[in-house]
């Protein structure tokens, strides 16, 4: 256990860590910083993980010893503060070690196996790619080391992490263990060097644990392929209505609409249709569960999965909605708007006529920006409130008040915007270039399914049976009776299921 000395006034001045060679340049272990009843901490491995930890440790007042194969060669990368020597001799000394060796290699510390005896092992280790079958390392170094406590830890803090401290970066560590008096003393030193230890139970999680840090955003895979898929789709339309139709039929240029308008009309469908993505699914769930008359039938996989990822859809629908504002607000900027609103004002000059003000016209312009600003301010709300910081400080009914009532507040603002772009264009045949509809019509499908969908679950029957199944009625199982059909029985028949 630790060497407690106590802690002398002129000790007080010295920096917590010093770099080997400041001060006397010893290679002892500096017990006046340390708590005298810490454990001693070995670390096996002298790597980058091995050197972060090391400091965190002497920071945090424990005695750190450091088991290398070559001591000598290691000794200078470590702080003064700790000790460091051969394997077996940290081995010995201390009482919790963290294994900060490949998992390659855990196999070479089979020597170390008596010394480590009755001792508790903390596993670092990270695999190369996601595994879904075990054993995971952890499992492994146990099987290596059946006498001592394994614990699964600190795989997901990078060394970079552990050396800037809990202020940057993760502050939580995920720990498991089949030992609970093992993993106590992980989860505390974890407090003590200001992480956040969280509980993730018996050592068959650590495959879990080990592929935490290899997943990425293995939520937006989906949404994000829905998003870009949605973008080139309605960008090819557009393309082909207002740049190639042009050219084709009238040996018309307009290619330069290729960076900014056409970009600009694609974005607003896709973020209106990505919207609808994101009440559909729900509005899927609702009607399948009153068709089944039960909420306790399993939805197919494709519609749970869909269900899980509507924050992101809403959050790409979100991003898409703030490029075209920013796109849209861009628009007088550009030099060709300039050209033709001056080529405009020079032709009615010359014609003498003034037929710019349409009434009709400004109206539609000003309730269709009107709408489109409301729309991306409710948006704004609900992004915001789905960060879990926000998410967090509202209780569930703010939470379903501002995802779901605002919500479709803000798809039917988004879908009004569309409408007044629109307009009557739809019933325009020269609109219908190369027999394709405007864009705004094909936008359109979704939101007002969705919208139409919602309307319909608001009808007082419909919704009071949903509710019904949502407090746990079944269709199956409910009383149902029948009359005597003979003088034999006199009374009510059950033929519930219960
Ligand atoms: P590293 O820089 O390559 O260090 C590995 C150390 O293992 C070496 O310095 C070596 O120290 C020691 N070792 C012991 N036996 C060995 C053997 N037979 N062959 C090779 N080396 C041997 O690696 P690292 O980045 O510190 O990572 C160490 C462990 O921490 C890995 O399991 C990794 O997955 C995990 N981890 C690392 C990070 C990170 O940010 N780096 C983050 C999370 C987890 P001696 O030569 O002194 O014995």
């Amino acid at each position: 256990m630790s060497i407690c000395q106590g802690i002398m006034p002129d000790e007080m001045a010295r920096p917590l860590i010093r770099e080997r060679g400041e001060g006397r340049g010893s290679r002892r272990l500096e017990a006046s910083m340390s708590d005298p009843g810490a454990p001693v901490v070995g670390i096996l491995g002298t790597g980058d993980f091995s050197r972060s930890l090391a400091r965190r440790l002497v920071a945090s007042g424990y005695q750190v010893v450091v088991g290398s194969r070559t001591p000598k060669r290691s000794v200078a990368l470590f702080p003064e503060e700790a000790e460091v020597t051969s394997q077996m001799e940290a081995a010995n000394q201390a009482d919790l070690v963290f294994v900060a060796v490949f998992p390659e290699h855990h196999s070479t510390l089979v020597e170390l196996k008596p010394a480590l005896a009755g001792k508790t092992l903390v596993d670092v280790s990270n695999g190369l790619k996601i595994s879904l079958e075990g054993p995971s390392n952890a499992e492994l170094l146990a099987d290596l080391f059946p006498e001592s406590s394994v614990v699964k830890g600190f795989n997901t803090i990078s060394a970079w992490a552990l050396q800037m401290g809990p202020r940057d970066g993760s502050r939580q560590v995920f720990l498991c263990s089949d030992s609970s008096t093992a993993k106590s003393s992980v989860m505390l030193l974890c407090r003590r060097m200001g992480f956040v230890p969280v509980d993730m139970g018996l050592l068959s999680s650590s495959l879990e644990v080990e592929n935490l840090p290899l997943y990425l955003f293995p939520s937006w895979h989906i949404p994000v392929l829905c998003t870009l898929s949605l973008f080139v789709f309605f960008y090819l339309y557009n393309f082909v209505r207002d740049v190639l139709q042009p050219y084709i039929m009238a040996g018309k240029s307009v290619f330069y609409k290729m960076p900014i308008e056409t970009v600009n009309v694609t974005l607003p469908s896709v973020a209106l249709v990505m919207l609808s993505l994101v009440y559909l699914p729900g509005l899927c769930a609702a009607f399948l569960q009153l068709w089944w008359g039960t909420k306790y039938n399993r939805f197919p996989n494709w519609l749970d999965r869909w269900l899980t990822r509507r924050k992101q859809f809403g959050l790409c629908s979100f991003l898409c909605a703030v490029l075209h504002a920013i796109y849209s607000l861009c628009l007088p900027l550009r030099k060709s708007a300039r050209y033709k609103l001056l080529n405009m004002a020079a032709k009615q000059v010359k014609e003498g006529v003034d037929d710019s003000w349409v009434n009709e016209e400004v109206w539609r312009m000003e309730l269709y920006l009107s709408a489109g600003i409301v729309a991306l301010g409710l948006l704004s709300l609900l992004a915001v409130t789905s960060l879990p910081s926000v998410s967090n400080t509202v209780n569930w009914r703010e939470f379903s008040f501002i995802q779901s009532t605002l919500g479709y507040c803000a798809l039917s603002m988004a879908t009004l915007h569309t409408l007044l772009y629109g307009w009557d264009r739809a019933f325009d045949p020269t609109q219908y270039r190369f027999l394709l509809p405007p864009t705004f019509v094909l936008v359109l499908i979704l939101p007002l399914t969705a919208l139409l969908g919602r309307l319909a679950l608001c009808v007082p029957c419909v919704a009071g049976r949903l509710r019904q199944i949502r407090r746990g009625w079944e269709k199956s199982r409910h009383i149902r009776f029948t009359l005597p059909d003979d003088g034999c029985r006199n009374g009510l028949e059950d033929v519930s299921h219960v």
